[in-house]
């Protein structure tokens, strides 16, 4: 049997370091919110490979949707031969997503492209070229996503030069000193000191930000992001590639805020587990760029769709949204006990919208400094009992809790009861 040893060395001889795993095992198989490794260990999984599996590993309806689509055809090109099944997902994201008036949909493969395509939609449509973006935002690694990610260190240095036309704002954080108020009146100063409103394509904005630290946009920003994009002709996209498909106690993150976007982009759990992004948006906007200048070989792959219409179908029948706000209740709830606890670690900024849940590790209680070597030791004895959290936030000062939606109460119960351990003094 290979072990997991054997296979981290192989790969520190085969593949590069750029690409880092929070992991130091190898999967073997998995099954709603559990995997197991190579060497039969199992873990209970609050990663849902980052946000992706929102209906949980290998859901018996994906499965079956994907399977039969083998049997079909793996591949045409959409550029080549169309499929339906392209055109219904079309239809009912369209019908789902929070857009006024008649909306249009094209798919992608990856989070980062359908950001890429969402600004080269804005730009031919706005016949504009800024853009406009946060601090901590995260948007992607390719050139475009990369230079509008609000975050040097991995992401941005040593690859530039970058896309220019991009500004970034400050992104409002209670407990960082930033208001909603600032970052309006960052963005009055940008159109005053750097670039003129009538010269800004879009504002991409994250409803909670996921890298970033799971930080909730608060409505009253997107309130008074949506009135300045009207006044002056401005796109407003919302990149909802981790908040979406029912995650925040929402079919999309952004409806927590009642604001309507021109563009939004989706992808992880769209496809729950096969690569699927897309752009959706009001159709006259959509219709902008003249054909032959959006799409790629892959984009809207037919065993995706298949698999995305099987997740969309899920959501709905299992009550998935519903679920994501009763989940988050439960679990914030256990997270403020923690919090008083002098036997665990102190924790704190606990911040939640549905099952999209985030705290950081504190550097005593009662303080409200972050201590993120802390935080960095707790995912590791987590890892180390059977539990798959991932780090967030600027400094890599939080924990995020993704676990799949569709995961068991007693699985759930096991899985932050090995978190409490992690916290142990
Ligand atoms: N936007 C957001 C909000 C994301 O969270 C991510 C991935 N973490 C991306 C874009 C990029 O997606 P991908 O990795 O699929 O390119």
């Amino acid at each position: 049997m290979t072990s997991n040893a054997e296979l981290l060395q192989r790969r520190a001889g085969a593949v590069p370091r750029g690409v880092a795993t929070a992991m130091s095992i190898f999967a073997d198989r998995a099954e709603n919110a559990e995997l197991w490794d190579i060497e039969g260990r199992r873990f209970i999984d609050f990663a849902a490979g980052i946000a992706v599996l929102n209906v949980g590993h290998r859901h018996p309806k994906v499965v079956a949707a994907a399977r039969k689509q083998l049997d079909r055809f793996t591949h045409t090109a959409f550029q080549v031969a169309a499929y339906e099944s392209y055109i219904e997902l079309a239809e009912r994201l369209n019908k789902l997503a929070p857009i006024d008036g008649p909306a249009k949909t094209i798919l992608f493969s990856t989070g980062a492209e359908a950001v890429e395509n969402a600004i080269k939609i804005a730009r031919v449509a706005t016949r504009r070229s800024a853009v406009v973006a946060f601090t901590g935002a995260f948007h992607g690694r390719s050139f475009m996503a990369m230079s509008l990610t609000g975050k040097t260190m991995p992401y941005k240095r040593g690859f530039g030069p970058l896309p220019g036309g991009v500004y970034h704002l400050p992104f409002p954080v209670a407990h960082y000193g930033v208001s909603v108020e600032d970052s309006l009146h960052g963005l009055h100063m940008l159109f005053k000191a750097d670039v003129a409103a009538e010269e800004v394509a879009a504002i991409i904005i994250e409803p909670v930000q996921g890298e970033g630290g799971f930080f909730a946009a608060p409505p009253e920003l997107l309130k008074g992001l949506r009135e300045i994009c009207d006044k002056y002709g401005i796109v407003l996209i919302v990149d909802e590639v981790q908040t979406g498909f029912a995650r925040t106690g929402y079919m999309f993150g952004i409806e927590y805020s009642g604001v309507k976007p021109d563009l939004i982009t989706v992808a992880k759990s769209l496809g729950g587990g096969f690569p699927l992004s897309a752009v959706i948006g009001r159709a006259e906007l959509m219709d902008a760029v003249d054909p032959g200048g959006l799409g790629g070989t892959y984009a809207g792959s037919p065993v995706a769709c298949a698999a995305a219409l099987a997740v969309l179908d899920v959501i709905e029948e299992e009550n998935l949204i519903e679920r994501a706000k009763v989940l988050g209740e439960r679990v914030v709830a256990e997270l403020i006990e923690f919090a008083a606890r002098k036997d665990l670690q102190p924790i704190g900024h606990i911040r939640a919208l549905g099952s999209m849940i985030a705290f950081d590790l504190l550097k005593a209680h009662g303080s409200d400094e972050v201590d993120a070597p802390a935080t960095q030791a707790v995912i590791k004895r987590a890892q180390a009992l059977g539990l798959i959290v991932l780090g967030c936030g600027s400094q890599g000062e939080a924990i995020r809790l993704l676990f799949p939606l569709t995961i068991s109460d007693a699985v759930l119960r096991e899985g932050m009861g090995l978190l409490e351990q992690a916290l142990g003094v």
